[in-house]
């Protein structure tokens, strides 16, 4: 059976995984339970450093807190974590960073940014400004709470591009992996969303979904697949959508104790290694995206910062955030990358070599 949703985060929990730097050990090879598996390090199998391409898109991750509990989360985000909201002093920073840099794309994600009560706050402040807003939203909040329920309306006023995980057509699969009645509520918010206008190709209204293996395992081909969610979710409930991105598990948080617990995580990460495509290494979302936590310091991606690996400049948060220091850093990467380059890629926003 694939992974199955957890019923507390590991931090929570006081789990081992929920340390980065216990993380990077069992990643390198260092710690029990998986000494010594035998890949080279990633920037041997790159063969040359990773370097940015530029700011492009600054992804923001406005909290950890969400009202689910995914088993696959790197974030290790769920409805204890309530501690970790960013202020609306950081978001401000963020904004004023994107103003001055010509930044055109600010993209919104936690936990469930939704929660984060600045949330409203900085989605207008950005249009305003005149930059359009991705949300990386999880669909049954929005079904959650009766606050919730005019999101799709906000969404549509402020032309805010949704990107929603749903991890399959079939309430079985979606609800083993993101929780019990995460299926319904998310076809309720689809509906929703589609009275709103979104996901019939209009480029104000963008609703793209985001499919993730519920096991140890790579995507299959996005093509295929968004063909198929297509005509399951029209046939089976009348729910439209514009694009499918299929995003490859890093081994990261929740899904790398998965691997551990499931005994999968050797084979795993030697599948990564051997699905190795160097024609990734070009497009990786690191090279063209900067990412800030919760409490305004970056990293190169949200991966690195749920690994707590900084971006590699004198002083990595907003508040002293060089755009030209930022371009001449070197990217710091590590044996998760693997899960970037890997058959056809994976990035936020899919495939790489799509
Ligand atoms: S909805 Fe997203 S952020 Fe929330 S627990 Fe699931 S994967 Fe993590
Ligand atoms: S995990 Fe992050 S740093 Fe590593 S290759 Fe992927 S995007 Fe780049």
């Amino acid at each position: 059976m694939g992974v199955k949703q957890r019923s507390t985060t590991l931090s929570s929990a006081h789990h081992l995984l929920a340390s980065p730097v216990f993380q990077l050990e069992v990643l390198n090879g260092a710690s029990e339970p998986a000494p010594g598996l035998a890949i080279p390090p990633f920037v041997v199998s790159a063969g040359m450093e990773i370097r940015p391409r530029g700011v492009e898109v600054l992804q923001i991750n406005i909290g950890k807190l969400c009202n689910q509990s995914c088993a696959h989360c790197h974030v290790d985000a769920g409805p204890d974590r309530k501690h970790e909201q960013m202020t609306q002093e950081t978001m401000q920073l963020c904004l004023d960073f994107a103003i001055r840099n010509r930044i055109t794309t600010i993209d919104i994600t936690g936990g469930a940014p939704e929660m984060n009560v600045h949330f409203r706050w900085l989605v207008e402040a950005c249009r305003e400004a005149g930059i359009q807003v991705i949300n990386r939203c999880n669909l049954t909040i929005i079904m959650s709470n009766p606050r919730f329920r005019d999101l799709p309306e906000f969404f549509a006023r402020n032309k805010v591009h949704i990107i929603s995980s749903l991890p399959h057509f079939s309430k079985t699969r979606t609800d083993h992996q993101r929780g019990d009645g995460v299926f319904e509520d998310s076809i309720a918010a689809l509906k929703l969303l589609n009275q709103a206008g979104y996901g019939f190709g209009n480029p104000d209204y963008k609703l793209d979904l985001v499919y993730n293996p519920s096991g140890a395992f790579l995507p299959g081909s996005q093509h295929t697949l968004e063909k198929e969610f297509k005509a399951q979710l029209i046939r089976r409930f009348g729910v439209s959508f514009d694009h499918l991105f299929t995003i490859t598990n890093l081994p990261v948080s929740r899904f790398l104790d998965y691997l551990l617990t499931s005994g999968n995580y050797t084979s795993y990460m030697e599948e990564l290694y051997k699905a190795f495509n160097p024609s990734n290494l070009e497009g990786l979302m690191c090279r063209f995206t900067l990412s800030v936590g919760w409490d305004g310091f970056l990293y190169d991606c949200d991966f690195n910062q749920m690994l707590n690996l900084k971006s590699n400049v004198a002083h990595p948060h907003i508040s002293t955030a060089d755009a030209e220091e930022l371009l001449n850093r070197q990217i710091v990467v590590n044996q998760h990358c693997y899960g970037c380059t890997a058959g056809a890629g994976s990035s936020c926003g899919g495939e790489i070599s799509a």
